[in-house]
């Protein structure tokens, strides 16, 4: 599905969910459970026992967060995504009537396990597989895990299509879309601005940021996340694998899509109208609001959060991104005109080399470096082409991590 079938998408969805009663029990499976976005959603769950059971949680090596969050929330399954830690979970569950798998194939299995909705909370292209059993299934999917529609978005949505599976986006900006949009007259819109905080780096000159630390680029101002993710902001990489994740989850065109910085994170997203109208959503940078959101729409259910205080916060200012200093935003817009699976490529070369990075092995600005060197190198080799299945997207990406590995590796030369 793209933006032609989004209007009827929408108006199944919010029936659906509209016939759901208030006072049913909502079974959910939480993929990425020990991450951040998991840790909100495990504690919106904890605070409203009565309303939410578990069916699984998943993590890929955290066995002891794991076994913590199955016990706390009653889960009825807890797997590991490394096979190797099999014996320490089921020893961590011990006396518990919790069932325990583990292996990359137990993950798509416990993704697989009907239930009322998913969230897709895995970082990384590994959440691929796990996130698209989940959509196979035709019940909500509360999306978190971008990089799967950066990766393999016309796939993706074609199976959502197929399935009837509720997809309520749960990052942030596209949250605030889905609601903005959600009572528009679609074809009168003339463009979907994302917001950007402009990451821990957007006041620093270029040469600062040169030499910039892990530390430093791990230092989000306003959000709390994952190690991959704030380096993505640290980058502003995020910001273009967001209107990658727009562009297949709204009806827009990759003209209508842009971008501002905003440095308060307060309003997530703008939609502009024909007539000159902007709708925007505005809330304290909490990922528990959007969660909330997917798990209950289109009812909305009580967040522990900030209220916000525009007083307090006196002024929201609004800046264009600096592509010199943040090339990665050109890279990947470049990426998403491309097409095909030129973003497969991008998200892969991104992936290796920001956990490069994270190892201390390259500096913030090789980061866009390498992958845009990955892009041109795929491109002379014919690997950016359509892709049509599932199976071309992944040999794809397992490709362009060889390539991008090639290209750290020769970085001195780039
Ligand atoms: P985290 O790094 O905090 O958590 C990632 C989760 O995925 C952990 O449970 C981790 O398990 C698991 N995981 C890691 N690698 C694998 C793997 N190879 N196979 C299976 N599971 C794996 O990430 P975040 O929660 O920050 O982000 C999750 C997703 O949500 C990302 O796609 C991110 O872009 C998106 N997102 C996050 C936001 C945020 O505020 N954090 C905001 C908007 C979107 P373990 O702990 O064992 O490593």
């Amino acid at each position: 599905m793209r933006q032609a079938e989004f209007n009827e998408e929408f108006a199944v969805h919010g029936r659906r969910a509209r016939d759901a009663d208030a006072g049913d029990v909502r079974r959910l499976t939480i993929l990425g459970a020990t991450g951040s976005i998991g840790t909100s959603a495990l504690d919106l769950v904890a605070r409203n026992p009565s309303h939410f059971s578990v069916a699984a949680v998943t993590a890929q090596t955290n066995v002891a967060k794991l076994a913590e969050s199955a016990r706390a929330s009653g889960a009825e399954r807890a797997v590991i995504g490394d096979k190797a830690l099999y014996g320490e979970l089921k020893s961590a569950l011990a006396g518990t009537s919790i069932e325990v798998a583990a292996g990359e194939e137990a993950l798509v299995e416990a993704a697989e396990i009907p239930v009322d909705c998913t969230i897709a909370a895995i970082v990384g292209a590994a959440g691929l597989r796990p996130s698209l059993a989940a959509a196979r299934g035709g019940w909500r999917l509360a999306l978190a895990n971008k990089e799967c529609l950066v990766s393999a978005g016309d796939v993706f949505m074609r199976e959502v299509a197929q399935s009837a599976c509720e997809l309520v986006p749960v990052d942030s900006e596209h949250s605030a879309a889905f609601q903005v949009l959600r009572e528009a007259d679609r074809g009168a819109i003339e463009k979907l601005v994302l917001t950007a905080s402009g990451g821990p780096f957007r006041d620093w000159p270029a040469e600062k940021i040169a030499s910039a630390t892990r530390d430093q680029a791990l230092k989000h101002p306003n959000w709390s996340m994952g190690a991959k993710i704030t380096v993505d902001s640290a980058t502003m990489m995020n910001k273009g694998l967001e209107l990658i994740e727009a562009l297949h989850l709204f009806p827009v065109s990759v003209d209508q899509l842009d971008m501002v910085v905003h440095p308060q994170s307060i309003v997530h997203c703008l939609v502009s109208f024909i007539d000159g109208s902007v709708l925007a959503q505005l809330a304290d940078p909490d990922m528990r609001t959007p969660i909330a959101l997917a798990l209950s729409w289109p009812k909305r259910m009580a967040a522990p959060t900030k209220r916000l205080d525009l007083c307090e916060i006196g002024k929201l200012t609004f800046e264009p991104a600096d592509e010199l200093r943040f090339p990665a935003i050109r890279v990947a817009r470049e990426a998403m005109k491309r097409g095909g699976t030129a973003p497969a490529v991008l998200n892969a070369a991104n992936e290796v080399a920001v956990a490069a990075f994270l190892e201390g092995r390259i500096k913030v600005p090789d980061i866009p470096l390498v992958v845009e060197d990955t892009l041109e190198r795929c491109e002379g080799s014919g690997l950016i082409c359509c892709a049509e299945q599932l199976d071309d997207v992944l040999s794809c990406d397992n490709e362009a991590r060889s390539v991008a590995i090639e290209s750290l590796n020769g970085l001195s030369r780039l």
